[in-house]
Parts: C-alpha cells; structure tokens; sequence
C-alpha cells in the first residue's frame, strides 16, 4: 500500500480507519464490512447478525463517513441512553432527541443539528415520524437512518411495535438517504414483513450465522417454582452481572427478595413498577459490576450490558426466538457467558393456556403455539442446543457446539414406550377426569381412598414396580411430546390423550419413546453443577492487576455517572492485564481503546499497570 496517500481511495479504507482510531478495533468482523460498504454505497439494506454481533458499527461508522448526520431510530430510551454515552466517550459528536427536553436545550439540539455539528443523533420512531420533525431534518444533509431493532415492525416477532409500522413512510419522505434495517432475531417470515413494511424490496439483505460461541447453554426441568434451584445457581456463580427471567411480576418479586435474604444484590423488574423506579433499578443494574436483574420480559430489548455473564430462565421464554435473544444478553462482551432454562410441563399448559386467551387471530394463535412447541422440543431434546437453534432460524451444516450440556454429556437414552403405553392407556381410562398427580398415583397404585371403579380399571397400580418419580417425568415428556394434553380447568389441569394418530402409533409400537436415562434418577441429578461457571480469560498471574483497573473504573464510572463498560469493557481490561502495555502505542493496540479513549484514560492506565 502507498504510505503517501493522504485520502483513503477505497470508502472502506475510511471506515477502518475510524474503527481503529474511534472505536479502538483492529479489523471488522463478520459481515460487518459488507453491510458497511454497501451503505456507504449509499444503498439500503437489512442486516440480521446475532446478538453481539457488532450491529450498532454497522450504522455509527457509516453516519461518520458519509456527509450528514446519521439518524438512529430505536425503540427504548435505555438503549440510546447507553449507546450516546458510549459514543460521546470515544468522542463522537452523539445526541438523543427525547421528549423531556427542555425548550432551550431542544433549540440548542437544532443548532447543532443544523449546525452540521452532529454526527449521529438517536429517536424513537414517534419522534422522527412527527411532522414538523420530520420536515426540518428533511432539510438537514443526512448520512443515512438506521432502524435498530426492525423486528419490531413484524407482528410474527415478540415485540410487535405498531408505531413501526410508520416507518415506512420514510422511503418516499426522504428517497435519497440510505436505510439499514439491523436486528439480531429474524426468522424468513419476520424478515419479510421487515422488507416489506420497511420498504425495503430489492434492497441487499446479510444474514450472519446465528452461532453465539461464548455461551454455554443448558437446561434442566424444574421441582415446583424453580426457585431453590436458581439460589443454588446464583451462588456459585458470586461476583458476576446476571439476568433471571420470571413469567409473572409475583414471581419476580418474590424471587428478588429470597436472593436478597441470600446476600445477592438482586432487583426486581416488571411493567408493574412505576417509571422512576424501574429507571432507577435500571441504573443500578447497569452500573453495579455483579447485580442480579431478575425481571419479566418487561426487561428485554435495548439492554445492552456487555459483561452480563449469565442469564437464568427461572421461567421459559415463549418461542425459541425469544430464548435466543433473551439467552444472547449474557456475554455480548465475547467473553464467556451462559444460558441456563428451568423448564417444565405446567409452564408450558400455562403458555399455551394464555396464547388461547388472547385477542388475536387464529392463525398467529396456531403460529404461536407451534413456536412454543418447538421450544420444548429443544429444551427436552436430546441433541446439541445450539445446533438445534441455529438450524431453526434456517441454518444449514451446523456444526454442533462442544459447549452446551447436552454435547459434555450426552444424555444415554433409554426406550420407554412400554411405559409410555402404560401411561397412555391409564389416562385413556381415566377418562381425563384427574390431573397428573392423580394419574401417577393410579400408575403406581397409591390414589388415596380409591374407589371400587378406580380400582377395578385394569391399568390401576400397573405401574407399581416403577418409581413415582419416573412417572412424573414420563408424564411429562409425553406432554412435552403431545400424546398427552392438559385440559386447562381453571387452572387444575387434567390430563387427557392428546394427538391422536401419535398415541395409536405408540399403542402399535410404531413409535418409540425413549426418555433420557438421567431424567428417571433426577433426584440424584439435581446436585449436579452442569456446564462449569463461565470466567473471563484472565491469567492468575494478571488477576491482581484486573482487579486494579476494575476497581479504577469503578471509581471512574462513579465519577462520571455513567456504567463502568461505557468507559472500557471488561474484555479490554483482560487484554490489558494480560498484555500489560508500557507505552501509549502499546495500549493503543488493545482492542477497545481508541485515541478518544487513549487521550482521557491513557495515563491512568499505565500508571496502574506500572504499579500492580
Ligand atoms: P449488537 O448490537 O449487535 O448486539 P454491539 O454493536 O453492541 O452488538 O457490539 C457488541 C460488542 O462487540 C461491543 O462490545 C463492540 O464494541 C464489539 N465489537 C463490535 N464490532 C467489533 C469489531 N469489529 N472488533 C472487535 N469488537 C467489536
Ligand atoms: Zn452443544
């Protein structure tokens, strides 16, 4: 390469050099060049990349190539709060246009923004849709508009926001400036309705593969609430920024306050709380180094914490698109993280229960209870979790991950379909008058004050030489399966045949059913740690000067009032611990410190690495 010229040529070359300069990376990763050229192209486009993927780069290095300001257009306050104060401390020229301005910082905004003094200004899409807003910046040079989180224009998604919808609107209010659409879950249908709804037919689409290395994932049906066990998993993982969903405000009130009696800096989050306090909570997760969040999916898009290093389900999600990106909270750092889901038959009753409840039309009802199915199918499942999830978002060859429970230790399975028609024909029997327990109970013989009818049954006590438990868990499966089905009964369930043609294959021995050896010794298994805490690579020999710069930045981040990753994330304070930079230039080549960064911090930095 010409080490005279002093313009890069090649738009990219632009590009990388803010990433390095700005933003502190050696090189784009993924398909973020691609998406990059393409809008400095001045070209629109739909990029879905996973979670931690590096998306919000693929529209902030564009807005600061091209000529103009970069409109970015997100749904929830928190997640423009944090991403402009990350920009302004890599010293980019970032704003937020938010309702609670007040008039003369508004015109002071407008200045700038006319001024040709900012770069990338963030709004919720109401705002950028509003007239008179619209109109002015109509007026105004702009680099191109981002819509993050774009699945939220597709009601297939989870986070169908009608005020989305408007966005449409911009491709003939403003033809000539390019739109990038970025999300991290979209299967073909949602990714459709987003071209479509966007406007953005013909437009280049880059879909990265939806593989999350750093998390380990694992799942485990649960005893009851689940609670005991999600104390247990919590206090062997002590230190460390975690998120645990809960399906009801209740019982994300009830969970925070057993951790707390445990000695955990645990929150509660739900819509139920008022908007101060669920902002100031927010705050104090955000800028707290091991707070536990434990929250309904209230909690959900926008959070973008990077050193989160675990995310529990104490309750499953309701799709596998939501457990994707509910999971893909934990470690968006790239540093080692997990996804643990406590599952079980009721919370899956329950979901389905509530989907035939809801004002909606059949046919996303049906989409949606199949979305909830092929949930449990992978949480029950035998094989590879990750693999599993990836080829239900259309991957194809997929490797299987080397991390997950299911690939350490796979699960013997063992043949059960003597049993399961045991279990079919006494719920035949039974006429679907009873619930589970009921029905293990006549299985094994132990119902009490059985009547004479119950007892003359031919499949009453059929069952006694197998264990209560093993029944329980067969139960389930075969609910998980849908041979058998419960019948919602004002919330006591009874359990009767479900899927037909399924339950006369297994009646002829067509179908096998097999069930995981370790599920029929679940007593003993619960002990069991599973997949091993995820850490952070540090050395021990670096650990000391770790804990140095952590505790500066803590100080630093309290100074400053913003979260402790704004100022360095703990990924680059590993590789500064491990590389232990003497010079300027040396720590100018740790990823995530660029010259913004340098100037501000450089000093104390190596000040401390000098000393520890
Ligand atoms: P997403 O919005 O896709 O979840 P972010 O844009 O928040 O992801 O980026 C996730 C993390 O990856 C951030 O910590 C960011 O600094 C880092 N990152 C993004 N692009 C790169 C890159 N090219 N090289 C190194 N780190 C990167
Ligand atoms: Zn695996």
């Amino acid at each position: 390469m010409p080490s005279t010229a002093p313009i890069p040529r090649d738009p990219l070359d632009a590009a990388r050099a803010i990433l390095r300069d700005t933003f502190g990376h050696a090189d784009f990763r993924g398909l973020q060049a691609g998406v990059v050229g393409e809008v400095l192209a001045g070209r629109s486009a739909l990029a879905v990349l996973p979670t931690g993927g590096g998306k919000s780069l693929c529209y902030q290095i564009p807005a600061l190539v091209r000529p103009g300001l970069g409109l970015v257009v997100s749904p929830l306050i928190a997640l423009m709060a944090d991403q402009v104060a990350a920009l302004q401390q890599a010293g980019v020229r970032a704003a937020r246009l938010e309702s609670g301005l007040s008039l003369d910082d508004r015109s002071a905004l407008w200045r700038r923004i006319e001024g040709g003094e900012l770069d990338l200004l963030y709004l919720s899409p109401e705002a950028l849709m509003a007239g008179p807003t619209l109109d002015r910046l109509a007026r105004t040079p702009l680099a191109l508009i981002a819509v993050d989180e774009a699945h939220c224009v597709s009601q297939w998604g989870h986070d169908f926001r009608p005020e989305y919808r408007m966005l449409g609107r911009l491709a003939d209010a403003l033809p000539d400036v390019p739109r990038l659409a970025v999300t991290a879950t979209a299967d073909a249908r949602t990714r459709e309705d987003i071209r479509r709804e966007l406007r953005l037919e013909g437009c280049a689409e880059f879909v990265d593969s939806f593989a999350r290395p750093e998390l380990a994932l694992s799942a485990e049906r649960k005893r009851g609430k689940g609670h005991a066990r999600v104390a247990e998993l919590v206090a062997a993982r002590p230190g460390r920024a975690g998120v645990i969903y809960c399906g009801s405000r209740d019982g994300a009130e009830i969970l925070a306050e057993a951790l707390r009696k445990d000695g955990v800096d645990a929150t509660a989050y739900h819509a139920g709380l008022d908007k101060d306090v669920r902002a100031e909570r927010l705050e104090q997760f955000l800028e707290a180094e091991a707070g536990v969040m434990v929250a309904t999916i209230a909690f959900g898009m926008g959070i973008d914490k990077p050193d989160v290093r675990y995310v529990i389900h104490a309750d499953p999600p309701a799709s596998i698109e939501a457990y994707w990106q509910e999971v893909g909270r934990a470690g968006r750092d790239g540093q080692p993280a997990e996804g643990i889901t406590l599952y079980g038959s009721a919370d899956l009753a329950w979901a389905l229960r509530r989907l035939d409840s809801r004002d909606t039309s059949a046919e996303v009802k049906s989409v949606q209870a199949r979305k909830a199915r092929q949930l449990y199918a992978m949480l029950d499942g035998a094989t590879c979790r990750a693999a599993a999830v990836r080829r239900y978002f259309g991957e194809e060859a997929v490797q299987v991950c080397g991390q997950c429970d299911l690939c350490l230790a796979p699960p013997k399975l063992t043949d059960a379909t003597e049993l399961a028609q045991k279990a079919l024909s006494a719920a035949h029997r039974l006429g679907g008058r009873f619930g589970r327990g009921r029905l293990v109970d006549h299985l094994t013989g132990k119902t009490k004050d059985v009547m004479d009818s119950e007892k003359a049954l031919s499949t009453w006590a059929i069952g006694a030489d197998t264990a209560a438990n093993t029944w329980r868990d067969l139960v389930d499966q075969l609910l998980f399966e849908g041979l058998l089905k419960e019948d919602p009964n004002d919330g006591r369930p009874l359990v009767g045949l479900g899927d037909a043609d399924g339950v006369r294959a297994v009646y002829r021995g067509e179908r096998r059913v097999s069930v995981r050896e370790q599920l029929a010794a679940a007593k003993s298994s619960r002990g069991r740690k599973g997949a091993k805490a995820a850490s952070l690579y540090v050395d021990p020999a670096d650990v000391h000067l770790f804990e140095a710069l952590r505790g500066w930045r803590r100080e630093e981040a309290g100074r400053q009032h913003v979260p402790p990753y704004v100022i360095f994330h703990d990924a680059t304070l590993a590789a500064i611990a491990c590389s232990r930079p003497r010079t300027e230039s040396a720590l100018r080549a740790v990823d995530g410190v660029g010259e913004g960064k340098l100037a501000r911090y450089g000093e104390a930095v190596l000040k401390l690495v000098r000393e520890n």
